[in-house]
């Protein structure tokens, strides 16, 4: 039990440490997630005030400074928070005889460096808009993806605007998905981390991007904003469920853009009823469903 208590505490407070040694840029820029980031961010927002698709919509949007609240708090207070829990349950896993190994079924380690990157990166995005759907068609997960949904006005901070507990649905698909990898080692995984943040940042951002025919592969801020739309077609319980790729929406036909003027109502029937302050969210999807 000392060993499970000791690697608890060794990977919050090593966390802790972590991203503070990323404020003050004590670690490799590759790896600061921290200011990455805020890069990303000024970047994609600076386009937005250059390039609005909605050109009413103001600079700083409704909920502007509670989505920028929500992007620190998942990012960096809540993993620190969580980062225990998980060390603890990898070490209790490998202790019960489940080790990273036993699920292989492709082995990197004879690839070059860019393939390797780029398998990982589609399988991670296969696992998570796998999950996605999920979240859509079961009450008690839609519960919690709720909060993400009852965003009104979408700009690039909405990426990460989203529930606590979203982050554990997601969590044992993303962990089997990188268990089939063997021989990864994901030394240089930022590239694909920070590829993710910046196509989630265009994905919410206020900018009219397709991507012209990569439009298919990759997801894009039109096509997204479908995802957020109040009124859904009739039957579906969502639509263009992509994170970073498009292509698994076109595939297992749940594609859906019918237009691209960008003015569409967004929200969720019900969607009154989200509480407007970050702590009531909070709990929010713990609550009795209706
Ligand atoms: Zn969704
Ligand atoms: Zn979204």
């Amino acid at each position: 039990m000392e060993k499970y208590i000791d690697a608890f505490i060794t990977a919050f407070t090593g966390n802790l440490q972590w991203t503070w040694q990323s404020i003050l840029f004590k670690v490799a820029w590759y790896n600061n997630y921290f200011w990455g980031l805020i890069a990303i961010s000024l970047f994609v927002w600076m386009l937005e005030m250059v390039f609005p698709w909605r050109k009413e919509q103001s600079v700083f949007r409704k909920d502007f400074w509670l989505d920028g609240f929500y992007m620190f708090f998942n990012f960096f207070i809540f993993s620190i928070a969580i980062s225990g829990f998980y060390k603890f349950s990898g070490l209790l896993f490998n202790d019960i005889g489940i080790s990273a190994k036993s699920l292989t079924i492709i082995d990197l380690s004879a690839l070059p460096i860019w393939s390797q990157l780029f398998i990982f990166f589609i399988v991670l995005d296969f696992v998570q808009w796998f999950t996605h759907v999920l979240l859509h068609k079961y009450s008690f997960l839609w519960n919690f993806h709720q909060v993400h949904h009852s965003v009104k006005e979408m700009g690039f901070a909405v990426h990460l605007r989203y529930l606590w507990m979203e982050n554990i649905f997601y969590k044992p698909l993303k962990t089997i998905g990188i268990m089939t990898l063997g021989g990864f080692e994901p030394e240089q995984a930022f590239i694909v981390h920070f590829a993710a943040i910046a196509i989630g940042h265009f994905n919410h951002a206020n900018i009219k991007i397709t991507w012209g025919p990569l439009k298919y592969l990759i997801n894009n801020p039109v096509m997204h904003l479908y995802h957020h739309s109040y009124v859904l077609p009739k039957g579906k319980y969502g639509v263009n469920f992509g994170i970073s790729l498009s292509l698994w929406d076109y595939i297992f036909g749940t594609n859906y853009i019918p237009e691209d003027n960008g003015t569409i109502e967004l929200g969720y029937p019900g969607d009154e009823k989200m509480p407007k302050g970050f702590f009531r969210q909070l709990v929010y999807g713990f609550r009795k469903s209706n």
